[in-house]
C-alpha cells in the first residue's frame, strides 16, 4: 500500500528534477528574452508609468497547473519589466542609478545551479575562500590592515546594520549605559543609518546631528566641540558616522580628522561608502578618501559603484574579532563544523547561516571583464558629471558645490514664478518624456534637482540629451508665463 504510493507519488515529484530537452526550451526562450532586453528594451525609455488601475489588473496566483514558459515571459514583461522605472538604463540619472552588467546574472545563475553552501567553509570552503577573497580585496583598497576581513550582504543597508551592531557590542553599550550614550552624525547620512540604530536597539542613545558646512560636510569643529560638551555632562560618545559619497550631494566628509577625533575619544568610526567608496579605484581620486583607513567599519556597495545587479553590499570590519563576537553562533546541530582561523566562515560573521552564494555574481564579471573597464567606466562618470556642471550653468541653472563625486545639485530659479515649483515641474515633464529620469532632493526647503551619473550604460550623449531637454523646458515654460 505504502509502497505503491511512493512509487506513484514520485512520478508528480520527479518533476522537480527537470529534464534535459525541458530545459533547452526553457534555456531559450529565457535568453531570447534576456537579448532582446539587453539590444533593443534597455535603450528605449528610462521611465514608463503605469496607472494604478493597471496595475491592479496584473495578476501572480500560483495554481497546480503547469504554464508555458513563453507565456510567462510574455506576462513578465508586461508585467514588471516594463512598468515604472528602468534601472538598467543609461538614462537613469536620478537617485543612485543601478547596475545590472551582465555577468552578475551568470555568476548568479550558476550559484543557483551548484547551490553551494556559501555559509560555512566546512561545507563549501572554495566558495568561502572565493567570498573571503574578494573581502580582501574591498579591504585593501581602502587600506585596511590584514586583520581586517567583513562579509558580502544584500545591499548598503544590512553592511550598516552589521557595522553598527559591531560598534555596539566592541563599545560595550548595554542597558546600563545606552541612555547616556551619544552617537554623531549628519543630516545628510543616509536613512538605513537610522534605521540600523533602531533595528540594533540604540534608540535609545542620543543622537547627535553635527552641522554641515557649505559643500555639505561634517563641520569637524563642530564635531569637535559637541564631543567635549557631551564629556563635560558625563556622557559616552561612542560612535561618529560619515559619508564617503552622501546620496544627495555626493559629499565626502573630512575622514582624516574625524578619524583623529574618533582615536582621541576611544569612539568607533563608521562610514558609509556605500556609493562613493569604489571611485577610490581611480587614481587621481584616492586622495579624497585619505582617512578611511581609520574608521573601524566601512559600507560600499558592489551593486552601486562596481556596476552589478542588485543584491550586493558589503560591509568591511577592521577587526574581524569584534564582528565575530556580535555574530559567531554555536548549535549542537552544527557540531562538526570545523573550526578553521585562516578562513572564516561567513556564517560566524553575519546575522546570516544559509546564504545565496553571492560571491560569484561579484568574481565572474571582475575576472571576465578585468578590473580596467570598471576603472575607466568609474573616472567616466566624475568626468561626466564635471561636463554637466559646466553646461547646466551656460544654460541659466543655478548649481551646488563643485562634485566630489559623481552626484551634484542644480535648479533653475525662474524670474516670475516660484522656484520650487518650477523645478518639480521640470522632473515631471523628464519623466513624461520618458527617456531619461532624474529625481529632485529638499535642501533647507528648498527643491533642487539631481543629477546622480553612476550607471555604467550613462555616456556623453545621455549627458547631451538630459541638457538638451532641460533647455527646452525651461525654454518652454518661460514662455507661458
Ligand atoms: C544606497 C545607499 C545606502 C543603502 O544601500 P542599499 O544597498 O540601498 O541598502 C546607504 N548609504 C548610502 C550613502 C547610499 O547611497
Amino acid at each position: 500500500m505504502m509502497i505503491n504510493k511512493i512509487k506513484e507519488i514520485e512520478k508528480t515529484a520527479k518533476v522537480l528534477e527537470v529534464n534535459f530537452s525541458e530545459r533547452e526550451q526553457w534555456n531559450k526562450n529565457v535568453f531570447k528574452y534576456a537579448d532582446a532586453f539587453l539590444d533593443v528594451y534597455v535603450n528605449e525609455k528610462t521611465f514608463i508609468p503605469y496607472t494604478e488601475k493597471e496595475i491592479k489588473e496584473i495578476k501572480f496566483e500560483l495554481s497546480d497547473i503547469p504554464e508555458n514558459i513563453t507565456n510567462l515571459i510574455d506576462h513578465l514583461k508586461k508585467s514588471v519589466d516594463v512598468p515604472g522605472l528602468n534601472p538598467a538604463s543609461g538614462g537613469h540619472l536620478g537617485y543612485i542609478p543601478g547596475g545590472g552588467v551582465y555577468p552578475t546574472a551568470l555568476g548568479d545563475y550558476l550559484a543557483a545551479v551548484f547551490n553551494k553552501y556559501a555559509g560555512i567553509y566546512y561545507a563549501g570552503p572554495g566558495a568561502v575562500k572565493l567570498e573571503n577573497s574578494l573581502i580582501r580585496w574591498m579591504c585593501n583598497i581602502i587600506g585596511f590592515p590584514e586583520t581586517a576581513l567583513g562579509n558580502l550582504t544584500s545591499g548598503g543597508s544590512i553592511a550598516t546594520l552589521i557595522a553598527v551592531a559591531t560598534a555596539r557590542d566592541a563599545q560595550n553599550i548595554t542597558s546600563k549605559n545606552i541612555s547616556k550614550s551619544v552617537i554623531y552624525l549628519t543630516e545628510q547620512a543616509h536613512h538605513s543609518v537610522e534605521k540600523a540604530i533602531r533595528i540594533s536597539g540604540l534608540n535609545e542613545c542620543i543622537i547627535r546631528y553635527v552641522p554641515i558646512d557649505k559643500y555639505f560636510r561634517m563641520d569637524v569643529s563642530s564635531l569637535r566641540k559637541l564631543i567635549n560638551e557631551d564629556k563635560e555632562l558625563d556622557l559616552n560618545p561612542f560612535l561618529i558616522v560619515a559619508a564617503a559619497g552622501t546620496t544627495d550631494t555626493g559629499a565626502i566628509d573630512p575622514l582624516d580628522e574625524i578619524a583623529d577625533i574618533a582615536t582621541e575619544n576611544n569612539m568607533w568610526l563608521h562610514t558609509d561608502a556605500a556609493y562613493g567608496g569604489f571611485f577610490i579605484l581611480v587614481d587621481k581620486e584616492k586622495e579624497k578618501f585619505k582617512g578611511i583607513e581609520k574608521s573601524h567599519s566601512v559600507t560600499i556597495d558592489p551593486h552601486k559603484g562596481l556596476f552589478l545587479s542588485y543584491g550586493l553590499g558589503a560591509v568591511l570590519i577592521k577587526d574581524v574579532n569584534a564582528l565575530n563576537q556580535t555574530h559567531r553562533y554555536q548549535a549542537n546541530y552544527m557540531q562538526d563544523k570545523v573550526e578553521t582561523f585562516s578562513e572564516p566562515s561567513p556564517a560566524d560573521l553575519s546575522p546570516e547561516l544559509t546564504k545565496h552564494f553571492r560571491g560569484l555574481r561579484m568574481w565572474l564579471p571582475l575576472k571576465l571583464l578585468g578590473l580596467k573597464p570598471f576603472k575607466a567606466a568609474l573616472e567616466e562618470k566624475l568626468l561626466l558629471i564635471r561636463y554637466f556642471y559646466e553646461e547646466i550653468q551656460k544654460i541659466g541653472f543655478e548649481v551646488g558645490p563643485f562634485p566630489d563625486l559623481s552626484v551634484m545639485i542644480y535648479r533653475y530659479v525662474p524670474k516670475n514664478s516660484n522656484a520650487n515649483d518650477f523645478n518639480l515641474q521640470l522632473v515631471e515633464d523628464v519623466k513624461k518624456d520618458g527617456k531619461v529620469f532624474i529625481s529632485s532632493t529638499r535642501i533647507k526647503g528648498d527643491v533642487w534637482l539631481r543629477l546622480a551619473v553612476l550607471s555604467f550604460r550613462t555616456h556623453k550623449s545621455t549627458i547631451d540629451y538630459t541638457l538638451n531637454i532641460l533647455k527646452n523646458l525651461v525654454k518652454k515654460h518661460s514662455k507661458g508665463l
